[in-house]
């Protein structure tokens, strides 16, 4: 008989050293492909965060001074291991998260070491403003802000973490950062990457553990300046409530309920492969993806039709088989969550086209927690499976008549996220853009990136922006100089 696999136990990186977390609690983790717990989380509280909050101020004077080169080389070392670290890393996210080994490998890695190469460059780059008045010049300081804290959620681990930590750095703050505990391991390799490039002690901080404990204790602490966090919209309002009475510069990337405008003078093979990936690529567990299709009546039938006939070609399996299109769901919790959706769909009058079953593999992934890819049609813009996050494989259809009637559907959710459109009138995706509630916009295309751009939700899917210079601008202070001469 096989001998069972060691366990790994997780440390949080505290001052350039590993930690058993001061409690020696832990948190059990997860591989959700083949529901078995494979390693432990510190469970990690208030006094571990004080510890890396004191190394972060620590470690903040000779950081924030180092010369823009030196900081930028060090950050381009930790994109440079990341990529030499590639199949590791990668194969720790699908683990983690039971997303195809495909995906890891070619989105989530190597995005997280585009994340740290791309602000390694943008702060050669930056400049702050000046304004020259007849006798004065004005001009502005961008400095940092000192201990920083980012906290990141489990749908896009090591992508989502990066994306806050290396603006941060590059802009000179130590970073107290807490990667989901759903999804730690990625972050934990990480550290260790850090550790090897040379990141000087303290200037990143990784502490393990949940929401309530350890990120409470970050986003509470009074040396920490400012929060980045991703995550759901009902978190997002939690540390609102901390943070705005102590008047913290706060970034909010939360929950989304995205449409996706298909209009019958689309390219509609195009919208229809796309639609297929935008509707379930990572299950579905990507706050981009456009859950609620609206086609407009002309080739609602066809198009219907022929995505069906490819959501069923979909291959739900092993994360680990090249051919895989669909892994499993995040955890047993939020499997239930989906499924709960799902029969919430049902009852409130949703017709299932597709899906709406679980998965049962055979093999390897025999106890994981996959659910087939779903289309639900037939239900009301006003029901709850329309308004509500579902954040899994689950999209519905639904058929409209005119312009005007696709963007009351579309702005019809306290959300504001993201939005497809898909037509070839250029005039008509110009005006559809400016009056969608969304603070991204996808013409003809989903999950184009150009890090350089404002990424973020308006309404409750989020307040401030990340990405570019608006990521950079976030993580400083800005100070008027005005010299009269
Ligand atoms: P979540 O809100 O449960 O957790 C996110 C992170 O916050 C985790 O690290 C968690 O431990 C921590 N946390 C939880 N409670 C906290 C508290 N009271 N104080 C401080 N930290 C706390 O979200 P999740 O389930 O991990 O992620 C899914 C959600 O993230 C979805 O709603 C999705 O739309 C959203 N998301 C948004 C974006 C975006 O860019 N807008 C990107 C990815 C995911």
């Amino acid at each position: 008989m096989a001998e069972p696999r060691k366990k790994i136990y997780l440390k949080n990186y505290i001052n350039g050293t590993f930690y058993e977390p001061i409690n020696e609690g832990y948190i059990n983790n997860y591989n959700p492909s083949i529901g078995e717990l494979y390693a432990y989380t510190p469970d990690s509280g208030e006094d571990d965060v004080k510890l890396a909050v004191k190394s972060a101020k620590m470690a903040f004077p000779a950081w924030s001074k180092m010369p823009i080169e030196n900081r930028s080389r060090i950050l381009m070392r930790i994109a440079d291991l990341i990529e030499q670290n590639m199949d590791a890393l990668s194969a720790a996210e699908t683990e983690d998260t039971g997303k195809p080994l495909n995906l890891s490998s070619t989105v989530d890695i190597p995005r997280s070491a585009a994340n740290f190469r791309f602000f390694a460059n943008a702060i050669n780059l930056f400049a702050s403003e000046s304004h020259k008045m007849p006798d004065a010049i004005n001009y502005t300081l961008r400095q940092p802000l000192g201990v920083v804290g980012c906290i990141s959620p489990w749908n896009l681990p090591l992508y989502l973490f990066t994306w806050k930590i290396a603006p941060a750095l590059a802009m000179g703050n130590c970073v107290v950062a807490k990667p989901s505990e759903v999804t730690p391991h990625t972050a934990y390799l990480f550290s260790r990457i850090c550790q090897q490039a040379g990141l000087p002690n303290g200037v990143l901080n990784v502490i393990h553990g949940s929401g309530h404990l350890a990120g409470k204790a970050i986003v509470e602490h009074p040396d920490v300046k400012a929060i980045s966090f991703t995550g759901g919209t009902q978190t997002g309002r939690t540390i609102a409530a901390i943070t705005a009475p102590m008047f913290k510069k706060t970034s909010l990337e939360l929950g989304g309920k995205n449409p996706n405008i298909i209009f019958a003078d689309c390219d509609f093979d195009e919208a229809l492969n796309t639609t297929v990936q935008s509707s379930f690529r990572n299950q579905g567990q990507i706050c981009l993806c456009g859950s609620r299709i609206y086609v407009q009546q002309e080739i609602y039938d066809r198009f219907k039709t022929e995505f069906m006939a490819k959501t069923y070609m979909l291959k739900v399996g092993d994360p680990r088989d090249h051919d895989t299109n669909v892994g499993a769901v995040v955890s047993e919790a939020h499997f239930n969550k989906v499924m709960h959706y799902i029969n919430l769909a049902k009852e409130e009058g949703g017709e299932v086209l597709v899906g709406g079953n679980q998965v049962k593999l055979k093999g390897r992934c025999e106890n994981g927690w996959f659910i087939h890819p779903t289309i639900i049609e037939g239900l009301p813009i006003n029901c709850r499976t329309n308004q509500e996050e579902i954040f899994g494989p689950v999209v519905t259809i639904q058929p409209f008549e005119t312009e005007e009637e696709a963007l009351e559907l579309a702005n019809q959710t306290e959300f504001g996220l993201a939005a497809t459109i898909w037509t070839q009138d250029i005039s008509k995706a110009h005006r559809v853009a400016e009056k969608i509630d969304a603070g991204i916009v996808w013409v003809n295309c989903w999950m184009k990136r150009d890090l350089r751009t404002p990424f973020g939700g308006m309404k409750n899917s989020g307040l401030g922006r990340e990405g570019g210079l608006e990521a950079l601008r976030f993580f400083t202070e800005a100070k008027n100089v005005c010299v009269k001469y």
